[in-house]
């Protein structure tokens, strides 16, 4: 395991299993193991990103499809009503896996302001 790895790199590596409901060149998109709603999906760059904060300008068109996987896999998971989309950045974001991720939650209404 190296200094920038986490679970998610398992993931993409297919070390560990994961419920994965998409794949691309770029990204990867599977189940939350601990679902907070009904659908709740993480999208994830390959690139060992470690947070939002660690982006840099030459992840401008990354980022950019990560949204739009985002996008992709709610439409497929059916969340014609909305979803939640969120990004918690370190300690104060609430982050635990230091491996960049968007989390989509849906199937039930989202409550605001959030914890
Ligand atoms: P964070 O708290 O960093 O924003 O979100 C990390 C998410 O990863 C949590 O919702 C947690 O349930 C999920 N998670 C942690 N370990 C695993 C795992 O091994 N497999 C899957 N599918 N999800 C995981």
């Amino acid at each position: 395991m190296t200094a920038q790895d986490t679970i998610f790199g398992k993931i993409i590596r297919k070390e560990i299993p994961a419920d994965i409901v998409y794949e691309d060149d770029l990204a990867l998109a599977f189940k939350d193991v601990t679902p907070q709603a009904p659908v709740h999906i993480l999208v994830i760059p390959k690139k060992p990103i470690p947070k939002l904060a660690d982006a840099s300008p030459e992840d401008q068109a990354l980022m950019g499809h990560l949204l739009l996987t985002a996008k992709k896999v709610a439409e497929e998971a059916g969340l014609i009503n909305g979803y939640r989309t969120v990004i918690n950045t370190g300690s104060d974001g609430g982050q635990t896996v230091y491996h960049l991720h968007i989390h989509i939650l849906g199937g039930r209404q989202m409550k605001w302001p959030p914890g």
